[in-house]
């Protein structure tokens, strides 16, 4: 197991970088088979999930649109859970399938105040997959569709995903010690 240092805190290896990726070809399955015969359009939240977002659509085999979208911003290492703004959202969602694409849902606040934004819009259908789910840390209760993985409400980072600003190239994801 290795540990790294990321700014002044010690992290180690929670997911290996071949697990992540065989994760997320079965969610890729799951999403072919569910909307086969469908256009969805995933809607990436930026930044955190852009390394996922691309791993997942390199397995999606059906047609698709992806676009990606910027919202709250995370500072140090509690979430702040207010969405200040949308940015990027340009496509009209009105009778699309939509999938959200998160890296991580940790109080569920994000994605709370967001949703009814894009339900405004009136897509056709509107679900979320999430790389990473914090059930234990969940204030705002959501039904995430696609989970990849359920982890204890700890610090994370790497693949996407920072600590301040860093870590977000690494391939694997790492806990805090
Ligand atoms: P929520 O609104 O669900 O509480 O938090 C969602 C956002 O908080 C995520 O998109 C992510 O930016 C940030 N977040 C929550 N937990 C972690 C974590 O363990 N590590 C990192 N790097 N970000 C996190």
């Amino acid at each position: 197991m290795a540990v790294i240092k990321v700014h002044d805190k010690s992290f180690e290896t929670y997911l290996p970088e071949d697990q992540i990726q065989q994760r997320i070809k079965e969610l890729a399955t799951a999403i072919n088979t569910d909307y086969a015969g469908k256009r969805p359009l995933f809607i990436a939240i930026l930044n955190g999930s852009f390394m996922f977002a691309a791993d997942l659509f390199k397995h999606v085999n059906i047609d698709a649109e992806l676009c990606f979208i910027k919202l709250a911003s995370y500072k140090g290492m509690k979430s702040s859970g207010n969405v200040v703004t949308s940015i990027g959202l340009e496509d009209d969602l009105f009778g699309k399938d939509v999938v959200i694409v998160e890296d991580i849902v940790d109080t569920g606040k994000t994605l709370h105040n967001f949703l009814p934004k894009l339900m405004h819009q009136q897509p056709k259908s509107l679900k979320i997959a999430s790389l990473l789910h914090k059930s234990e840390a969940t204030e705002y209760p959501l039904t995430i569709d696609y989970v990849g993985f359920d982890i204890p409400n700890k610090f994370v980072v790497g693949y996407g995903l920072d600590y301040d600003g860093l870590g977000r190239n690494l391939k694997e994801i790492y806990q805090l010690i």
